[in-house]
């Protein structure tokens, strides 16, 4: 009975009414547009220079690469029209000796290697096609403009973006550090590489992932007017949404095409509401940020996105498993007692180990619904080295992830929600009855069972919104974002040139 209680009062704790999510929402419209007129805002709301959306009639074959951390993927993008594309791709560790290299050439000169690797492999005849004329015409670049493949540059890491394909390095993160690259045009660095080399790649744009989304689900989504908003609900969570240029105060250095009237807007959202003026903030929210890399930044997202959520279950199963008076994993009924000790546990499990918890666990969780909890019991085992949890552990196990999962989704839902809110789509009259698209990426959002349901669930109480509104609110998973995203982001920009 005492861990009955104990896991009630954890689970209340958790708990995001709907009063909640309507002062979260006008909180988060009012950070938005906050964002909008000036600069050092909690929500930065930077423009990305993209002024338009696709709508699914585009056609051409483009390129796109992304230096994430990790990898260096490459891939070129056949789109087809009629929203089909295909899509070739490989993909490359990014050697340890070039992330802290000397030079920024060196990186960039690696990464200019590996466009050629794939333009020899996967486009020959256009390659040697491109040899060809470059014998017979001759050009500053040794090809003609007309003929190279645009390419859209994913880079996710900080860069001050000054046009459409122009944007200086902030600061490396992810255990890049080369200094000789900070401050410097990112595009330009990759260009300069591509051009010694004599490929027929011209680097159209520099992308966001979250504007990849948006762009991959409005060329995609069937019957669609184009999303207004792309979200990722990842490691991370961030959105992007189409903005009109009249209610962007403040200015926007570089060139950009006006004739839209609208420009693509990166909220990076993760920091919306760091002074906590609507966010909730239990004992095991405030345990999370204290500990952190960051504390104090990126509130939102520490209490939505998926590099978070197992560490929140693992702070508040801890307080569970140390509270003296009840038996939480210890096992005590078993005959083997002595093995499954809470010391046992210590030495194997990710429970004891600060963000040893991933947040897969919580979807295991989640779609468990067989009476013995079967499935989490095993997930336990697996991922945790919990042997043969009792069943009322499990079941307080399963509720104080499910409530920690719910509450995801309905902080998700003030995102999306306000997002909606503040394009007017819902009230357009043009627009009468037709549905809102928004494109979603991201293990949490793809994985976690009725996430998104969740998300619909809370955005039918949203004032506004209501369930009129929910119901032409579709939210879509966003194929292959990364890279049909960025090529079409080349394609834009190349309309532009
Ligand atoms: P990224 O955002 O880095 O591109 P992903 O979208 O795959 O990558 O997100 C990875 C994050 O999602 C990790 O934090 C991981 O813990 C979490 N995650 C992975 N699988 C699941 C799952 N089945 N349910 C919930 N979260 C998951």
């Amino acid at each position: 009975m005492a861990l009955e209680a104990e896991t009630k009062s954890i689970v209340k704790q958790f708990e995001y009414t709907d009063d909640d999510v309507n002062q979260a929402v006008k909180e988060f419209l009012r950070q938005m547009s906050e964002g909008l007129g000036k600069d050092g805002t909690s929500m930065s709301q930077i423009p990305t220079y993209v002024t338009g959306v696709p709508n699914g009639t585009e056609k051409g074959l483009y390129m796109a690469v992304d230096l994430g951390g990790t990898n260096f993927r490459v891939c070129s993008v056949k789109l087809n029209g009629g929203g089909t594309f295909n899509i070739t791709s490989d993909k490359v560790a990014v050697p340890k000796a070039l992330m802290v290299a000397k030079t920024a050439e060196e990186l960039f000169a690696f990464l200019a290697l590996q466009i050629k690797k794939f333009l020899e492999k996967h486009h020959g005849d256009h390659f040697e096609q491109h040899i060809r004329r470059r014998m017979t015409v001759s050009s500053p670049d040794g090809f003609r403009d007309e003929h190279a493949f645009r390419m859209g540059f994913t880079f996710s890491f900080p860069v001050q973006q000054m046009g459409i394909n122009k944007g200086t390095l902030i600061r490396w993160t992810k255990g890049f550090d080369i200094p000789d690259a900070v401050g410097k045009d990112v595009c330009a660095l990759l260009q300069s590489e591509i051009d010694k080399l004599h490929l027929p790649v011209k680097v159209a744009a520099l992308v966001n992932d979250t504007v990849g989304t948006l762009m991959a689900h409005s060329y995609g989504a069937p019957g669609s007017n184009g999303a207004v908003l792309g979200a990722i609900f990842g490691t991370g969570t961030n959105g992007a949404y189409v903005e009109k240029m009249s209610k962007l105060k403040k200015p926007v250095v570089g060139e950009y095409d006006a004739s839209t009237g609208e420009m693509v807007i990166n909220t990076e959202w993760g920091s919306f509401d760091n002074q906590l003026n609507v966010l909730p903030n239990t004992p095991w929210d405030i345990a999370l940020d204290k500990q952190s890399v960051n504390p104090g930044l990126q509130m939102y997202e520490k209490r939505v996105s998926g590099m978070f959520l197992g560490e929140i279950l693992r702070l508040a199963i801890n307080d569970l498993m140390k509270n003296p008076d009840i038996s939480f994993f210890k096992d005590e009924n078993s005959s083997t007692n002595d093995l499954r000790s809470t010391t046992d546990i210590a030495e194997a499990s990710g429970v004891y180990k600060m963000w040893g918890v991933d947040s897969a666990i919580l979807s295991v969780a989640a779609g468990d619904h067989t009476p013995g909890l079967s499935l989490l019991r095993k997930g336990l085992d697996d991922t945790l080295h919990i042997h043969a949890a009792a069943l009322e552990d499990a079941q307080s196990f399963k509720a104080i992830a499910d409530a920690i999962g719910r509450r995801a989704a309905r902080l998700s839902a003030v995102a999306i929600a306000a997002v909606i809110l503040q394009t007017g789509k819902l009230s357009d009259p043009e627009l009468k009855g037709e549905p809102i698209d928004v494109g979603v990426d991201g293990s949490l959002v793809e994985h976690y069972p009725y996430f998104r349901e969740m998300i619909h669930e809370a955005l039918r109480i949203v004032d506004g919104i209501g369930e009129e509104g929910a119901k032409r609110i579709r939210i879509g998973l966003a194929e292959d974002g990364s890279g049909v995203g960025a090529a079409l982001i080349a394609l834009v920009a190349a309309g532009m040139e």
